[in-house]
């Protein structure tokens, strides 16, 4: 039994890839940190609670002391990252926490594995050859797009918010970990996923529960920011795939080919209700409410996922259109 370490999995891509993971590989146990902020649910993870190949730590992966214990108590011999705090609305607020957990916090983790794992640079311990570092990253630390143009592995880093900003800064440190010590380092930089577990405050989670509630459904702007949707199991898929084929030291990018604006996912999700949930009279698009935009709010992301299509046979399975309906359904089922 091979225990790896899943930072943040009580987090919305962590709770859908825990359970994928556990029951594809009889022969790990997930040892899972989450500080439980307020992002973090653990009914989320109520399928696997009870698995004896699954082990909760409450705790924080700033805190250097708990992670030297835990690298030891239970021998870890791999970690994927994704623990971090995950809002460009909260870090507009409050950037100071997102730099504390997703900067600090990566770099004491990924501190911590290497003097876990190696003797020095360049050396693995003997026994801890194949430990790699795994970490999850966004799409947004590109910056923005006009209305051509695709985010590949060799575009430039260009941050706009204090969340995307303090997630370049974790990727860069992990790359630096791989080019200074030779630690076995991979990344993935997603696109916006959606699908079941996702926190209330994101967008498609947002729309349904207003829709339903009979609120006023909010659209930043002019609704016409455009987003590359991936549904949450397709990252989770190509997840797996980059930590155990992925070659050393390299990033991929993981989209879904699947971009759409903020106004046609809003009017979606409002069709697809008027067919499970009719409302007594007129539609939920009635509902739709434009308020004042984001600052800052980057126009357009879209990946070009050929890299991990070509070299690890990645395919997303879900378009847009099939993955809302599963979405949807999950919601309803929960509200
Ligand atoms: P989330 O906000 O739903 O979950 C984050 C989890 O991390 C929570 O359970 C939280 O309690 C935990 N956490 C926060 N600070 C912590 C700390 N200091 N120590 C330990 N645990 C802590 O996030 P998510 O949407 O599941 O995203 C997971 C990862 O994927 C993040 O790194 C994010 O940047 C990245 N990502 C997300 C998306 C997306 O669309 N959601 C897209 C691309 C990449």
């Amino acid at each position: 039994m091979k225990s790896l370490l899943i930072t943040g999995c009580a987090g919305f891509i962590g709770s859908n890839f825990a359970p994928y993971f556990l029951d594809k590989y009889p022969d790990y146990h997930l040892v899972n940190l989450d500080l439980l902020t307020y992002a973090g649910n653990l009914e989320n993870l109520d399928e696997i609670a009870g698995s004896d190949r699954y082990t909760f730590i409450h705790g924080d992966i700033c805190d250097r002391d708990l992670l030297e214990q835990l690298f030891s108590q239970h021998d870890i011999r791999g970690v994927i990252h994704f623990a971090a705090e995950s809002h460009v609305d909260n870090s507009i607020k409050n950037p100071g926490v997102f730099v504390q957990t997703n900067v600090n916090g990566t770099f004491t983790l990924i501190d911590v594995a290497y003097k876990y794992w190696m003797e020095k640079p360049f050396a693995f311990k003997s026994g801890y050859e194949a430990c790699r570092f795994h970490h999850i990253s966004t799409d947004e630390v590109y910056g923005t797009l006009g209305e051509t143009g695709l985010f590949t592995e060799a575009t430039p880093y260009a941050p706009n918010s204090p969340y995307s900003a303090s997630k370049a800064g974790s990727d860069m440190i992990v790359r630096s970990y791989y080019h200074t010590y030779g630690m076995n380092t991979v990344i993935t930089n997603c696109s916006n996923n959606y699908g079941p577990k996702q926190h209330n405050e994101k967008l498609i989670p947002t729309i349904i529960r207003k829709a339903i509630t009979g609120e006023n459904i909010p659209i930043y702007g002019d609704g016409k920011n455009i987003r590359d949707w991936l549904y949450v199991l397709d990252h989770c898929k190509g997840i797996d795939l980059v930590y155990h084929s992925g070659n050393v030291g390299e990033v991929y990018n993981i989209g879904g080919r699947n971009e759409r604006n903020n106004n046609y996912i809003a009017d979606k999700v409002c069709e697809i209700l008027d067919e499970l949930r009719p409302k007594a009279q007129g539609s939920y698009k009635d509902q739709l409410n434009y308020v004042e935009d984001r600052a800052g709010h980057d126009k357009r992301y879209a990946i070009d996922a050929t890299k991990i299509e070509t070299e690890l046979g990645w395919q997303a399975d879900e378009s847009f259109e099939t993955g809302i309906v599963k979405t949807i359904k999950w919601y309803l089922g929960k509200a």
